[in-house]
């Protein structure tokens, strides 16, 4: 199925139409739900017909790496408590939309946490339908002893439009920020120099990731459109195994989508890593394609999954609305999350 480009909603917190593909999803579920319940691993009546076709959508995703025997080392864990703890001292910063003094603040306090660690920039001037910005991508890298190398993208911008509302993101920006500064908690590990016993992890913090006023191609995911083009460029996309976004993450009613853009043997082994967990019911409930940090790296050939839930309160009330504040979230949730990921990564390196 070609992408919507047509369909939008307003939203009710506010006379914002920035919303359009994204709550495609929403919308889809609130129709197709009426006549079929997808089942857990996400094949249903609706998938087949009003969704998408995710073979004919990915446009040259490379074949799956060759199956390994199921995993059956411990299970990895994050520390919930820290990262929830992260979430909210990312969200005190207030509203961190692209341009703004708590945007910097929040880069320093991202970098502040990332001291030791291998840490590029991506930084350049974005020239959009409300002035030029200041956009700055922050990539930590974790280097293993595999060549290859999985990428997990977050976004640390908040909504540029809601910038006066009140909106702090404490999902939107604030869940994503948090739980890629307990991923690199966790792949320190090993200390400096030493290698990580797989491939290459880099961790990119995303800037510019929410549109300035409607969402479209080209006012959307500024951060992830300029680090794909440059990794193009420089022959990084070749090396990506997988790549995957996580957005929204941190709802204590977490209901992760299973966003049809994407590589479906990617977005199969995260569920095969939330079952191992036992966190399977918080996985692929809902369905259906999902505009996110992952499209420019995704129309490049790259396996990609973005992490997300886009359920969050009911009709998705709580998204882009002053109410996404801390107290919709739960550290459950982080860790939910945290740990499929962390066992994806695993699992990955099996391969
Ligand atoms: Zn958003």
């Amino acid at each position: 199925m070609k992408r919507p480009t047509t369909t939008r909603i307003c939203f009710p917190c506010g006379s914002l139409c920035t919303v359009w593909l994204k709550v495609f999803l929403m919308l889809l579920l609130t129709f197709a739900l009426g006549s079929t319940i997808a089942c857990a691993k996400g094949i249903s009546s609706a998938d087949a017909t009003a969704v998408a076709a995710p073979k004919s959508e990915s446009p040259a995703t490379p074949a799956p790496p060759e199956a390994v025997a199921p995993d059956s080392g411990p299970l990895p864990h994050i520390d919930s408590k820290r990262a929830f703890q992260s979430t909210r001292e990312v969200t005190a910063f207030g509203p961190r939309y692209m341009g703004s003094e708590n945007h910097k603040r929040l880069e320093h306090y991202i970098l502040d946490h990332l001291k030791g660690d291998q840490v590029e920039d991506d930084a350049f001037t974005a020239d959009t339908v409300e002035g030029k910005f200041p956009v700055r991508n922050i990539i930590a890298k974790f280097p293993g002893t595999k060549d290859g190398i999985i990428v997990i993208l977050g976004h640390y911008d908040t909504v540029y439009p809601l910038r006066n509302s009140g909106f702090v993101g404490a999902n939107d920006g604030g869940s994503s920020t948090a739980i890629l500064l307990e991923y690199a908690n966790q792949l320190r590990g090993g200390g400096a120099g030493k290698k990580r016993d797989g491939y290459s992890v880099w961790l990119v913090w995303t800037d510019g990731e929410e549109a300035v006023r409607q969402w479209t191609d080209t006012d959307s995911v500024y951060g992830a459109r300029h680090l794909a083009e440059k990794w193009e460029k420089d022959g990084t996309v070749k090396k990506i195994k997988a790549l995957m976004v996580m957005d929204m993450i941190a709802d204590a009613d977490l209901d992760i989508a299973r966003n049809t853009k994407g590589a479906p043997w990617l977005l199969d082994l995260i569920h095969a890593a939330a079952e191992r967990g036992g966190y399977q019911s918080h996985f692929y409930a809902q369905q259906g394609p999902i505009e996110d940090d992952h499209v420019p790296f995704f129309n490049r050939g790259v396996p990609c999954a973005d992490v997300i839930d886009l359920d969050y309160g009911y009709n998705n009330v709580f998204w882009h609305s002053p109410q996404d504040t801390m107290d919709k979230l739960s550290p459950k949730s982080l860790e939910i999350v945290g740990d499929t990921i962390l066992e994806t990564i695993h699992m990955l390196d099996q391969r």
